[in-house]
């Protein structure tokens, strides 16, 4: 197995649906699961970054997403199906026919990327938190909750094996920035390597926010800068 060409937007094939796995322990689905690791651990040791890819980006209509779970997306997700197993102890998750069974009323918005477009982001609004259940790759069924990062990165890889990409999702037709353009707008590194994203954000959604998030060390970050006094930061995804 080895690593695959990640079709670009433009494709007509990211744009359909992809069909369930019917035999999630079969050796073709061994193979695209392992085809999808060597992939995104290629696109990791190429670029530095990169957290989550489906299926259909290598060219197959199945429903199969690959997170790499580093830190970050650990920190507030556990898997309920395993006596709300932190997700520390996982490396990687396979998600086999995911689907989100509930979804937080509690939105935020983000600057978005994808391998399928590398150099453009693209702000989106995402649940804060999700529940999803999926099969494993040992045929276990499973019930995973995934809050902030981990709820956004699963949202636009199960949104993948709906046809559907971030860029279908831009909240209007400014929503879309070069990553040039956009690394001259607002763009600070996080201590962990993640990158750090800020963002504008209405008042009411900051509180919202830190009310979510009742921990010091959780709380979003707020920062005053010349002309934009409302913005606060999270990692974002970039995958
Ligand atoms: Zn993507």
């Amino acid at each position: 197995m080895a690593e695959r060409k990640i079709l670009q937007l433009g494709v007509p094939l990211l744009w359909e649906r992809s069909r369930d796995v019917a035999d999630v322990k079969g050796a073709s689905v061994r193979g695209v699961i392992q085809d999808l690791d060597d992939t995104l651990a290629w696109f990791r040791a190429t670029t530095g970054w990169g957290r989550g890819i489906s299926a259909p980006q290598i060219g197959e209509l199945l429903r199969i997403s690959f997170i790499h779970v580093d830190d970050v997306l650990s920190r507030e997700s556990r898997l309920m199906s395993e006596s709300e197993t932190p997700l520390h102890s996982h490396e990687r998750l396979v998600l086999i026919n995911p689907e989100i069974v509930w979804r937080s009323k509690e939105t935020f918005t983000l600057w978005d990327d994808c391998f399928s477009f590398p150099n453009l982001l693209v702000k989106v609004s995402r649940q804060e938190a999700i529940e999803v259940t999926y099969t494993d790759p040992r045929g276990k069924p499973q019930r995973l909750r995934a809050e902030r990062g981990l709820s956004e990165l699963l949202q636009h890889e199960i949104d993948h094996l709906e046809g559907i990409l971030a860029l279908d999702r831009r909240l209007n037709d400014h929503s879309v920035a070069t990553r040039e353009a956009f690394a001259q707008m607002e763009m600070t590194p996080h201590p962990s390597g993640a990158t750090q994203v800020w963002k504008h954000q209405p008042e009411g959604a900051i509180s919202q926010a830190a009310s979510l998030n009742p921990s010091s060390a959780r709380r979003p970050r707020l920062r005053i800068s010349q002309n934009l006094r409302h913005l606060w930061t999270k990692y974002i995804s970039r995958r």
